[in-house]
């Protein structure tokens, strides 16, 4: 018995992302807590962008409860992000947090047997593989246009250097000289307007 856990140790080590159900058993209202930190490989999210970082972890504070059909999945998982600002491009870094609720479904169970594999995950040799269910989860909070700070005023148009690097009152000639001229010409010609509706 003995070691045999040891042994369930080991493969849960070599992948962190899978939870051994057998401790909690099935009877329906036996719970566990789990709380583990998984080395992120490889970074998610979207590149130069924001991303969850190689090298970083994420951290899982979940409660695995045996239900009739299934090991409810409910917590969190968290992790550091990285990010260029949207608006003035500067790097940055930040967290993101996700609770999570998800079913995983024992083999025959009526959920199992009446849902289609992608719909629900599943329990697999009593296993309950979080990795899919975090990391999506995880990559679809991110924000889709992060911000160094909600009021950041980004970068002036005329020169590219951040409003918040600029003196008050900075600005730019509106209209290159060498325009102005043509511009006054445009300014000059008439519209051709239909006279009325008659060349519809
Ligand atoms: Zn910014
Ligand atoms: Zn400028």
């Amino acid at each position: 018995m003995s070691e045999e856990s040891l042994s369930l140790a080991r493969s849960d080590a070599r992948n962190p992302w899978l939870i051994d159900t057998r401790e909690l058993g099935r009877r329906a209202g036996s719970s566990r807590t789990v709380r583990r930190e998984v080395p992120v490989d490889v970074a998610l999210g979207v590149p130069d962008v924001i991303t969850i970082p190689a090298g970083s972890t994420i951290t899982l504070d979940l409660l695995l409860e045996a239900v009739v059909e299934g090991v409810l999945v409910t917590g969190t998982a968290a992790a550091p992000t990285e990010e260029h600002c949207s608006r003035c491009l500067d790097p940055g870094t930040g967290e993101v947090e996700v609770e999570l609720t998800e079913l995983f479904a024992y083999p025959e169970s009526t959920t199992e047997e009446t849902t289609d594999e992608d719909e629900v995950f599943r329990v697999v040799d009593d296993k309950l593989d979080l990795a899919p269910l975090v990391r999506d989860a995880l990559v679809l909070a991110l924000p889709l246009v992060p911000l160094c700070d909600e009021d950041c005023a980004g970068l002036c148009s005329g020169c590219g250097v951040k409003w918040a690097d600029l003196d008050p009152g900075h600005g730019h000639e509106t209209i290159d000289p060498r325009w102005a001229a043509l511009v006054e010409r445009l300014e000059d010609t008439p519209g051709e307007q239909p006279a009325d509706g008659s060349d519809r």
